[in-house]
């Protein structure tokens, strides 16, 4: 078991991770290190890049709007994580920083933002995603960033939707039922989850997806949940089940 040191700082970098290199800090990442948590030269902090595991770093030179970080070992692994994918309808700004910083928590491989027709949202904003992703990530110890795909339409998702792959969609329609039963029998297989919008998925998209042979409709109980609460309920499910809480 993993035991993680939450006192040590994690930062996220793109550069390739290894001993001996030396990061260049980003402008933002710099003024937190040096001015809001007042690290000098030789204070160490927790590097990750979501490839090459968890390293650990030595503050180097301090310039005004720079510094670079001296990689010294590794301290964790990179891990892989279910292959799972977390499917939804964009939500409006903080509930959808919300979900994607749950999403990721919860540990899924992607987040596929769908479009359907009562999604409230009309432009998703990639970057912000992968901003409450890293954010997520550098809070949790998290090492497999989920990667952000572009926003699609409920029709062409489907269309190009794998075969091979199950697709467990969050149905607040659906029969009351024990979603442990319902997820039981997917245990060897590759799943995606799928959560509507706000306001619910229309019955002509309800149609579209309970005609696709991969889809397994789920019930989350008698009580309609906002979507970002059925996230993080669902994901947990799925988990337990066919992830790796197990
Ligand atoms: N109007 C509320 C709830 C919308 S339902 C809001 O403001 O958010 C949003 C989505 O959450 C649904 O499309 C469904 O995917 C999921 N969901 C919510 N409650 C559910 C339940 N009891 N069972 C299955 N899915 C549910």
């Amino acid at each position: 078991m993993t035991v993680h040191d939450f006192n040590a700082q994690r930062l996220y970098v793109d550069d390739p991770l290894s001993a001996g290199a030396v990061v260049m800090c980003s402008q933002a990442q710099a003024h937190y290190l040096v001015t809001v948590l007042r690290l000098g030269a030789g204070d160490r902090v927790r590097v990750f890049n979501g490839r090459d595991g968890e390293w650990l770093c030595a503050v180097g030179k301090i310039a005004k709007r720079s510094c670079s970080l001296e990689v010294l070992h590794l301290t964790r692994s990179q891990e892989g994580g279910p292959d799972i994918g977390y499917c939804f309808a964009p939500l409006k700004r903080a509930r959808l920083d919300y979900m994607v910083q749950k999403a990721t928590e919860l540990g899924v491989a992607r987040l596929q933002p769908v479009l359907t027709e009562r999604t409230v949202v009309g432009r998703v904003n990639g970057e912000r995603m992968r901003a409450n992703v890293i954010e997520a990530a550098e809070q949790c110890g998290i090492l497999r960033l989920p990667m952000v795909a572009e926003p699609v339409k409920l029709a062409a998702f489907l269309a190009e939707y794998p075969s091979d792959r199950r697709l467990v969609m969050c149905d607040e329609s659906a029969p009351i039922a024990s979603p442990l039963t319902a997820l039981g029998g997917l245990q060897n297989q590759c799943c995606d989850v799928l959560v509507g919008p706000e306001g619910g998925f229309l019955e002509s998209e309800r149609a579209l997806l309970h005609d696709l042979d991969q889809v397994v409709a789920l019930s989350l109980g008698p009580r309609i949940m906002r979507a970002d609460t059925a996230a993080v309920a669902v994901l947990a499910l799925v988990n337990s089940v066919i992830g790796d809480w197990r």
